[in-house]
């Protein structure tokens, strides 16, 4: 009688990490969404951390090939949002019960440092949130001042481990290389709590590749990590035909779809346990019907819902359709609560920060588990 092959381990070097990616049967992926949702559980606990996620200025002065706000995206109306309409927001935010806002935008010289020290002053100074910065790479002077204001946190996705596609995908601004983990290092260095991620599926992503993405969470020990799928954008190289010579071989490109993403984001819960990993506003346009709760349900513990006046959540546009493009805070919050309490989570109260354990039981190499 042949005897029947042993369960693939929970052993995180490269090859387990890669052949968990490409691992397509659903009574094996079974397992590691168990395993997945055992260990967010267990670290993380039951209580989902809601950001208000503020879309402050359309602006940038970036060349990045998948984002639909690059500079040289025409046709698209920009906007900065003044002080007073950022802080309204993180009245609103308070108003739903968030414990934080994350302050996105473009990378816009016009959101000078003084400009964003005054707005982090006057939110601390009325609120009680958590305060998470994305405004893309930034000088040491600007990140200290915004740090010292009390700022808390920082999102910064590397976007990808591979710096040959990196170059490509991401250009230098003229005569200043793009290190976005020594700027993450650097900002750690400050007192931030550090955010990092991946797109998942941009043409020329590897199974190697994102596999070497998640160890790279891992050994910078991050503190928050999201990932979502890349969905193209018409207003960039990568939105039509252009993109098919970014393509990797197709054996070893790495589709944009729900069920990779998932798989990404089961294994990086299991590299890093007490992580916080949002359940990306990219994968609910996916999939609108369940896309938040499945990752939900196989690792992820935050939500950012967008709390962006109506108005201007439009301009956003990093990718088009976006999920929740309508919905005002309110009902958004509704649904998210219904939503949250239909897949027996909680909503967790407070800022939310990392929670270090303090052992760690890290998976073995030589055995199943
Ligand atoms: N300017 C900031 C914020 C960018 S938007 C910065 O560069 O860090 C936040 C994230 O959206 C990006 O880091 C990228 O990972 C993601 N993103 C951009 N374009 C996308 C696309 N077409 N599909 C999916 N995600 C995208």
């Amino acid at each position: 009688m042949p005897s029947r092959p042993e369960p693939r381990s929970f052993c995180l070097d490269h090859a387990g990490v890669k052949a968990w990616l490409m691992d397509p049967d659903p009574e094996a992926l079974q397992r590691l969404w168990s395993e997945a949702d055992r260990i967010r559980q267990a670290r993380v606990g039951e209580a989902v951390h809601l950001r208000g996620l503020v879309e402050i200025s359309n602006h940038c002065l970036r060349h990045c090939l998948y984002c639909g706000l690059r500079a040289p995206s025409t046709g698209l109306e920009r906007y900065r949002m003044e002080a007073g309409e950022i802080l309204a927001c993180a009245r609103e935010a308070v108003r739903l019960g968030y414990g934080s806002v994350v302050l996105q935008g473009g990378e816009d010289p016009g959101l000078t440092r003084t400009f964003i020290a005054g707005v982090i002053r006057a939110i601390k100074q009325e609120t009680p949130l958590a305060i998470t910065l994305s405004l893309g790479e930034r000088c040491d002077d600007d990140l200290l001042a915004w740090k010292e204001a009390g700022a808390d946190r920082y999102l910064l996705r590397f976007e990808t481990s591979d710096p040959q596609l990196y170059r490509r995908i991401h250009p230098d601004l003229p005569g200043i290389p793009s290190d976005r983990l020594a700027q993450l290092t650097r900002m750690r260095g400050m007192g931030y709590e550090i955010g990092t991620g991946v797109m998942v599926g941009i043409p020329g992503q590897t199974w190697d590749s994102l596999a070497f993405d998640i160890l790279r969470f891992r050994d910078f020990d991050m503190d928050m990590i999201g990932m979502g799928p890349f969905l193209p954008s018409p207003r960039t190289p990568l939105g039509g035909h252009g993109s098919v010579a970014f393509l990797a071989p197709a054996d070893q490109q790495v589709p944009n779809d729900e069920l990779t993403t998932l798989k990404a984001v089961a294994l990086t819960r299991l590299a890093c346990p007490d992580a916080n990993i949002p359940s990306t506003t990219a994968l609910a346009t996916l999939d609108r019907t369940q896309g938040r709760e499945l990752a939900l349900m196989r690792g992820a513990n935050v939500v950012m819902p967008n709390v962006t006046p109506l108005h201007l959540r439009a301009l956003y546009e990093i990718y088009p359709g976006k999920a929740c493009l309508g919905e005002s805070p309110a009902a958004c919050q509704g649904c998210l609560e219904g939503r949250l309490h239909a897949i027996g989570r909680t909503v967790a109260k407070g800022p939310g920060g990392r929670k270090r354990a303090l052992h760690e039981d890290a998976v073995s190499c030589d055995s199943n588990h």
